[in-house]
């Protein structure tokens, strides 16, 4: 017997009951009443989960490297976290390809990565940096050890994004930054007028579908106050997918083994490192991040403070 709506639980802020949303590819997505999150119905397990990432066998075909763009991308990243915090010891949640650690040696921050992936520490690449692999929640993190938490398109994917935010805000000090970018936008342009093809951005890879609202108030009430929150980009990859019928119902599994990102040579190239990342890249990337589509970019950034 399907579960009813009423059974629904909000990982967002724990509010029972929820109103259909919309159905993706054989899933559904229902929007909480009290904060307006829409996620995934019925929820994944935690060993569905584990599963899914397992068998994606991420570093082996999904990492291929960072882009001369992602490099100037991050360095703009690095630049507004400097604003409000230019040292101190900051740990990037959910590391993946280790594109923004490796990004930061010539920095003035002492570098940790997390990620749940133990192969992701062979991604990183100097003595700068330091790995806690597996949840966060384990590693014996003193309270307020971190000056500064970064984030890139972590939270579309947490099954308890409340008890995260929580950690968060115990392992930074009082005043510490929350700074987070690359959150898929659940009022992007994309899907606001149809376009979205739903190939990438699904269950069970994502599972929350945030908007800008539902994401500020989520880390507000857990321990942080907004500073700045913004949305940026456009994606045309699903408009460019549906014209060239890239599209199908496969399964998610399925359909990333046959639609591997494009090889980019390597992980390691020094040349589009930090202080390497090229110039002229810089105001590409700015305009990227910056241009303002209200709340209708493609992908949500938020810097909080943690009270
Ligand atoms: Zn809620």
């Amino acid at each position: 017997m399907p579960l009813s709506l009423e059974e629904a639980l909000c990982p967002a802020c724990r509010a029972r009951g929820a109103a259909y949303d919309r159905t993706i590819l054989g899933d559904t997505l229902v929007r909480c009443r009290d904060c307006g999150l829409a996620y995934v119905f019925p929820r994944p397990t935690a060993t569905d989960l584990a599963e899914f990432y397992a068998a994606l066998a991420l570093n082996a075909d999904y990492y291929h490297g960072q882009s001369a763009f992602k490099a100037a991308f991050f360095e703009l990243c690095y630049r507004k976290i400097e604003a409000y915090c230019p040292t101190g010891k900051l740990l990037d949640l959910g590391c993946g390809d280790c594109g923004f650690l490796n990004a930061g040696y010539d920095r003035g921050f002492e570098l940790y990565g997390s990620d749940l992936n133990p192969e992701v520490a062979k991604l990183a690449r100097g003595p700068h940096l330091k790995f806690l692999v597996g949840p966060l929640e384990e590693q014996g993190i003193a309270d307020g050890a971190f000056d500064v938490v970064f984030t890139a398109a972590t939270y579309e994917h947490l099954l308890d994004p409340a008890a995260t935010t929580r950690e968060i805000a115990r392992i930074l000090r009082p005043g510490g930054l929350l700074a987070m970018v690359s959150v898929p936008n659940y009022r992007a342009l994309n899907i606001r007028l149809g376009l979205e093809d739903w190939m990438v951005n699904r269950p069970p890879a994502h599972i929350n579908f945030f908007t800008g609202a539902s994401l500020a108030g989520l880390i507000a009430a857990n321990g942080f106050k907004i500073r700045e929150q913004w949305t940026y980009g456009l994606n045309p990859a699903p408009l460019k997918r549906r014209l060239l019928g890239q599209t199908s119902n496969e399964p998610l599994l399925e359909w990333l083994k046959k639609n591997k990102p494009k090889d980019r040579g390597g992980v390691f190239r020094p040349e589009i490192q930090a202080g390497g990342a090229r110039p002229w890249l810089l105001p590409l990337a700015y305009a990227y991040l910056y241009f303002n589509y209200f709340d209708c970019g493609y992908k949500l950034a938020l810097i909080a403070e943690r009270r």
